[in-house]
């Protein structure tokens, strides 16, 4: 995984009081494209993960879905970031938080949670993951769910921005395979899956 001590990028956000309790506002100005930082933390399988949340040691939205089978259990600055339905990052490969747009200082950097969700053994056991949403962007979805439950032109332009993780790509071509017309996008130029 990369940017594992990578402590100089995070430097380019702050933990501060949020309307949603916590958040990670920008610190210097970062440019549309640039590396904001890379998330950590400690890795668990996807069974190690519902283990937690069954014990109440874990709320649902807290592991990061890295691949197929891997989460993160975040470490602090990163379980601070917050959701928005239209954010200005994205993550791209596993764990590298990019900007999808120029991000002043002090603008709260915020990111697509259904962007980095998708896992079909949860959604079995215990049902799909869901989040009451209220972020008050023009476009907010009220109920955030997995990557699926993103409107189709916005999973579009993400593909296109470069941040849908790889684990995610990978899925959306085994279903693309299957049901040709469900993505109308070539993904041929889509980064390749690194497992
Ligand atoms: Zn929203």
């Amino acid at each position: 995984m990369k940017g594992k001590n990578d402590l100089k990028s995070i430097n380019r956000s702050a933990v501060e009081d949020s309307r949603f309790g916590k958040g990670c506002y920008a610190t210097i100005p970062i440019r549309e494209g640039e590396t904001i930082c890379f998330f950590t933390g400690e890795e668990t399988t996807w069974k190690e993960s519902e283990i937690r949340y069954i014990k109440e040691l874990d709320r649902l939205d807290d592991p990061f879905q890295i691949s197929e089978t891997k989460y993160l259990e975040l470490y602090e600055p990163y379980i601070y970031f917050n959701h928005s339905c239209n954010p200005n990052s994205g993550f791209r490969g596993e764990n590298e938080m990019i900007a999808i747009r120029d991000i002043n200082p002090g603008k709260e950097i915020t990111y697509d949670y259904s962007t980095v969700t998708w896992d079909d053994r949860w959604a079995r056991i215990h049902g799909a993951w869901i989040m009451e949403c209220r972020c008050e962007e023009e476009n907010c979805r009220k109920i955030v769910g997995d990557f699926l439950t993103i409107p189709g032109p916005q999973r579009i332009e993400y593909l296109k921005l470069g941040v849908v993780p790889n684990f995610i790509i990978k899925k959306i071509k085994k279903l693309y395979r299957k049901e040709k017309n469900l993505f109308s996008i070539n993904l041929e130029n889509q980064p390749r899956e690194s497992d």
